[in-house]
């Protein structure tokens, strides 16, 4: 049975194509995008028949390059929580900031969004392995959903990733192999890799579909607002990728009519180590220089951005910016949204918060305003970012009088009330 998806539609010159394993336009080279049926999406999809569905991202499944009887790959993605931020938000004079908290995804992140589509549509299209090249998030997401989907997996990854992503990811047994070079090396690699064995490499010939599962970040946002859209969002770049589906899910549901049509900021977040588009912004430039990263921030050291182009295009657009976080600015962001708000993510999303301090301090927000941030990934995958930083424990013997002695002259003046009489 036939889904919403009618094909895919070159991004430059609008050439279709089936809905096939394929992802550059034969004419001009350009990315390929699956295009819908809106007016009979349209027909089906209101407010009322999502909610019925379970809390998950394929209740928007009529907007994913599904077919309509296609069990998805799935071990619960999506339908994060949107939390209102009010500590945060009053330290950097946002009243209605939310955070949008990708970090409770199957492997703690936002990629099983994008995965889940893709390894569906490989079981579908009857390819046996599946593969990618990964900064470390895409490669649990794969390892993790290619078990769950019984196919096998190969994962390429730049050597010197965080211990704890490629534990997470070997745990799943995949093939791991760990190329010597940067991330732009190993997607090199693996675009030749591509054209020589039948394999779905999600994020090369698989992107089409990939992509569109980050949409969901857009609609499960949209929703939990209750059905509007925000007046600025705060998204990591690293491919860009996220940020111009976050975009296209907006525009889709204002051209279903979902929400009421409202512009939207969007804003860009990259480490200064790995910042091509970011540079790109400030030297008003239209092309994107590719840089070779450094940075703690790893899951966005993309040097060579697919879709950077896309990413200045649409914040200049709609009066965003791109902006950049030192390496000491991200620690601070991640220790920041820990003590704030309780929530624990790793290095992206560190640099997504020290960008939202940079907003903040710009005056580019209103504190009326609507704000949303993407944290994308969750912190015990770069512990060793915050290893130099967190308080080692006060050590004492099991007694009161040293307990006394050490701990409450040491206790911070805001828990003193805690202590009652004494
Ligand atoms: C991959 C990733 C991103 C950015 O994704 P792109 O779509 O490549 O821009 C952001 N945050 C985390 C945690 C990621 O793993
Ligand atoms: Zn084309």
């Amino acid at each position: 049975m036939m889904g919403y998806a009618r094909d895919l539609v070159c991004r430059e010159c609008r050439a279709r194509y089936p809905l096939e394993p394929r992802y550059v336009c034969e004419r001009c080279f350009g990315p390929l995008e699956v295009s819908y049926d809106y007016t009979a999406i349209r027909e089906r999809l209101h407010p009322e028949r999502i909610a019925m569905r379970p809390p998950s991202m394929y209740r928007y499944r009529e907007l994913l390059p599904l077919e309509e009887d296609e069990e998805p790959v799935d071990l619960g993605v999506g339908y994060t929580p949107l939390l209102h931020a009010p500590r945060l938000g009053k330290l950097l004079g946002m009243e209605h900031l939310y955070l949008k908290c990708d970090t409770t995804n199957p492997t703690h992140s936002f990629k099983d969004r994008v995965v889940s589509v893709a390894v569906t549509k490989a079981r579908t299209f009857g390819f046996e392995a599946v593969a990618c090249a990964s900064t470390g998030n895409l490669a649990n997401a794969v390892a993790a959903h290619a078990a769950r989907g019984g196919m096998k997996a190969f994962i390429f990854v730049p050597s010197g990733l965080e211990r704890p992503k490629m534990l997470t990811t070997g745990i799943y047994r995949p093939v791991v192999v760990e190329v010597e070079g940067t991330y732009d090396d190993v997607n090199r690699l693996c675009a030749e890799l591509a054209e020589e064995y039948r394999w779905a490499f999600v994020n090369v010939n698989l992107r089409p579909y990939y992509s569109e599962g980050a949409k969901t970040l857009a609609f499960e946002v949209a929703e939990q607002l209750g059905w509007r859209a925000p007046d600025h969002v705060i998204v990591p770049v690293a491919s860009g990728n996220l940020l111009v589906k976050i975009h296209k899910g907006f525009e889709e549901l204002t051209g279903l009519g979902l929400i009421p049509p409202h512009p939207i900021r969007f804003h860009g977040a990259q480490p200064e180590g790995c910042a091509p588009v970011a540079r790109a912004f400030a030297a008003h430039a239209d092309t994107v220089m590719p840089v070779r990263p450094s940075t703690i921030a790893k899951s966005l050291a993309i040097g060579n951005p697919a879709d950077g182009v896309y990413v200045l295009s649409i914040v200049r657009k709609t009066g965003g910016i791109v902006e950049m976080a030192g390496e000491e600015e991200i620690v601070e962001g991640i220790r920041l949204l820990a003590e704030t708000e309780g929530i624990f993510t790793e290095t992206a999303g560190g640099v997504t918060v020290a960008v939202l301090r940079r907003l903040a301090s710009q005056g580019l927000i209103d504190p009326e305003e609507v704000v949303v941030a993407y944290i994308t990934g969750m912190g015990l995958k770069t512990l060793e970012a915050v290893e130099g930083v967190v308080e080692a424990p006060i050590r004492i013997p099991p007694s009161l009088r040293a307990f006394e002695e050490s701990v409450l002259s040491r206790v911070p003046g805001n828990l003193a009330g805690t202590l009652g009489d004494r």
